[in-house]
């Protein structure tokens, strides 16, 4: 079987970055993306939401709630969330005030019509919910100011626009726009442009803990394989082509199976040249579930060797994967990682980030 165009792959994807500066001492968890999203959705449902308890749990309410339109599809496990955040990705934990972290959210369709309530939400995480907790004062927690946002498209050359700075406290509306799928096919064009005839290798790294089940069970670390991770890839692109696709992706399922059944052969040809995982083993308080539960994930880097045939059917998901996250828990930030290979290290942010950032 051919495989597939990838047709079905139509998201619209805005990503936001935000700077925020300490007011407060702040002491935050080595990986920051549960206690943000924690902050994010308590302010999103004491502020915006009118509703009751139980009229929040009535069908049909996220639907004309913006508020709970970004949080309350969480209370459903099989739901798409209409984002995935970015934590920041140093590991450091005690933020005297002054200091200053970037962390980001991925907002996939219409999410991003509701950018006020966005901005509105991120200010009140730092002036009145706060995050982690203030060294040395039993009970509170951590302030900050939002000093800067951005809109990344990370496939355009100016790929980070200003849309929002403390002084001037008016959100611009980006020119950058989305990224689209045509976005992705140019982008994996101009990456498999760059790769030689033969074997080429391509890098996959993973910026946050990475949970990928396969056969029921965590991919544990130096037991990385390439086809399992890209079917919970593309179950995720499909389901997300379903919820908030542009237009939304009928028979998700049916057209996933399909897709599954012509790549399956060509992913199994992906060899894993060096395994080079480790396991990031943490816990994390499910508000769902009511308790602590192990977050950990795969971290590190895979080496991966294929024939450009190979990489050429398969680099639409895996350049849009890079946008969306892969695997559990993308709302606290996990499964994000990135590709590099002959084209270079592939988004501008990564080059940012390797300028220190
Ligand atoms: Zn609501």
């Amino acid at each position: 079987m051919t495989p597939p165009p990838w047709d079905d792959l139509r998201l619209k994807v805005h990503i936001l970055l935000f700077d925020i500066r300490m007011t407060t001492p702040v002491r935050l968890p080595p990986f920051k993306g549960s206690a943000l999203r924690g902050a994010w959705k308590g302010v999103l449902t004491r502020a915006y939401c009118p509703a009751t308890p139980e009229e929040r749990q009535r069908p049909g309410h996220a639907d004309a709630c913006p508020a709970c339109y970004l949080t309350e599809r969480e209370n459903d496990p099989e739901a798409r969330k209409p984002y995935a955040l970015r934590p920041p990705l140093t590991h450091e934990t005690d933020f005297p005030p002054g200091a200053t972290l970037r962390w980001g959210m991925v907002l996939f369709g219409p999410a991003w019509l509701l950018l006020s309530y966005i901005f509105s939400t991120v200010h009140d995480m730092g002036h009145v919910a706060g995050i982690g907790h203030q060294p040395g004062k039993k009970g509170a927690r951590g302030r900050f100011e939002l000093t800067t946002a951005y809109a990344e498209h990370p496939f355009r050359p100016h790929h980070r626009e200003i849309i929002y700075t403390k002084e001037r406290p008016l959100v611009i509306t980006p020119q950058n726009g989305a990224v689209t799928l045509e976005d992705v096919r140019r982008e994996s064009q101009r990456r498999l442009a760059a790769m030689s005839e033969d074997e080429p290798i391509v890098r996959l790294r993973f910026r946050t803990p990475t949970r990928i089940v396969h056969q029921k069970k965590l991919v544990k670390a130096g037991k990385f394989a390439f086809a399992p991770f890209f079917q919970r890839l593309l179950e995720r692109l499909y389901m997300l082509a379903h919820d908030f696709g542009d237009p939304p992706l009928e028979d998700a399922r049916g057209r996933l199976r399909e897709a599954m059944t012509a790549v399956r052969p060509l992913a199994e040809r992906v060899h894993v040249e060096e395994d080079r995982t480790w396991w990031w083993d943490y816990k994390g308080y499910s508000s769902r579930l009511k308790r602590a539960q192990p977050m950990g994930g795969l971290m590190g880097e895979v080496v991966l060797r294929a024939p450009k045939a190979v990489w050429e059917a398969l680099m639409v998901p895996l350049v849009w994967g890079e946008v969306a996250h892969v695997g559990k828990n993308a709302v606290k930030g996990q499964g994000w990682y990135a590709l590099s290979g002959a084209w270079g290290t592939g988004s501008g942010k990564a080059r940012s980030e390797k300028r220190g950032r």
